[in-house]
């Protein structure tokens, strides 16, 4: 929490920090071309939070802090996402992720168990399947409408164009480019003088909302599944199950998830994943932490920007990858 200013001053401040932090969106989701590091970004955005908190009424319907991120291309049709596609509260050190766990189990008792997650560095997709046949594919877009980039994620082949059982069913996920793939594609445009991707997550973005699908195919993207729309359409009412259901329907699950049955396993999950963070062939950026039983996720539910019962924990940003963020290999 930043110190406690007046609220006349925590209006200035909002009114600077409001406009920046909108800057660096339009950069990061429509022109896939950050000028600043994550980091900056979050902790920009945290004081927001921290001064919005303190003062609820300086709240505006435009806040950063009550939207999904992501803007929509005009290039593409709309999609509605009848149920939205939410994004994931942060906490960057282990008390603010001690203190979310303690809340939850708090006011809801029956809360026994957290899926501990890898958060894949890529962005969000939706997929849905009627009878089992992929017909439909998504972003996020603003969480309530994305755009529909059917025939750039028919090309990925980690997604199935049919599944193992005949059921109507949208899927959610993350498509991201892999590291080798990010590198090779970075080598190729310095080799014809274009300009790099800053980071795999920009060339996901950039690679999937292409209007020729060819390109889209040529850049490798994967996929890892972690969320159903309406979870009455499986058998599970597991998180954990959940990712087992959908690897036994033909999706990819990232098989690194855990069950936690207290604080000191999850803080286990995320020291081992931090460590062998950099040896993934895929980037992450943190660890998600949802409530594992799915009824009690719906009984706890979400503001208009993120479940309550989910955290992403998010690492300290990697010494290495400090870096210029607009890469010219030309100058
Ligand atoms: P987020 O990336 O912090 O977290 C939410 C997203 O995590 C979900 O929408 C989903 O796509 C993803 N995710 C990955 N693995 C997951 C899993 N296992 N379970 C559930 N979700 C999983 O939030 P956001 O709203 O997508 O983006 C905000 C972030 O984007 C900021 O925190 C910042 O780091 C970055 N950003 C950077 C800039 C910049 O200028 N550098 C600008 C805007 C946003």
């Amino acid at each position: 929490m930043s110190a406690k200013l007046s609220e006349q001053a925590a209006k200035q401040r909002i009114d600077q920090i409001k406009p920046k932090l909108k800057k660096w969106s339009q950069e990061y989701y429509v022109q896939d071309r950050p000028s600043v590091e994550d980091d900056v970004y979050d902790s920009t955005y945290q004081e927001l939070v921290s001064l919005e908190t303190q003062y609820p009424n300086l709240i505006t319907a435009d806040s950063p802090t009550q939207n999904v991120g992501g803007k929509l291309l005009p290039q593409f049709s709309k999609v509605n996402h009848h149920i939205p596609l939410l994004s994931l509260g942060d906490v960057f050190s282990k008390q603010e992720l001690d203190d979310f766990t303690i809340r939850v189990e708090k006011n809801y008792p029956a809360v026994k168990q957290f899926n501990c997650e890898l958060k894949i560095d890529g962005l969000s997709i939706s997929l849905r399947y009627e009878n089992g046949v992929f017909v439909e594919g998504s972003t996020r877009g603003n969480g309530q409408i994305g755009e529909d980039i059917t025939r750039n994620l028919k090309t990925i082949p980690s997604i199935p164009q049919k599944l193992t059982r005949p059921i109507t069913i949208e899927v959610r996920g993350e498509c991201y480019m892999p590291k080798k793939s990010f590198a090779k594609l970075n080598e190729e445009r310095e080799r014809n003088g274009e300009s790099g991707f800053a980071n795999p997550r920009n060339a996901a973005a950039g690679s999937l909302r292409q209007l020729n699908p060819r390109i889209t195919a040529s850049r490798h993207l994967s996929t890892f599944m972690y969320n159903v729309a309406d979870y009455n359409d499986l058998k599970t009412n597991t998180q954990s199950g959940l990712l087992a259901e959908l690897n036994d329907l033909g999706f990819n699950i990232n098989p690194s998830y855990q069950v936690a049955d207290n604080l000191d396993q999850i803080n286990a999950y995320i020291d081992r994943y931090q460590q062998q963070r950099d040896g993934l062939d895929y980037g992450i950026d943190g660890i998600v932490i949802k409530v594992n039983d799915l009824k009690l996720q719906t009984k706890i539910g979400a503001t208009v920007k993120i479940p309550k019962w989910a955290i992403a924990y998010k690492f300290p940003p990697e010494e290495a990858e400090t870096k210029l963020l607009d890469i010219e290999w030309t100058v």
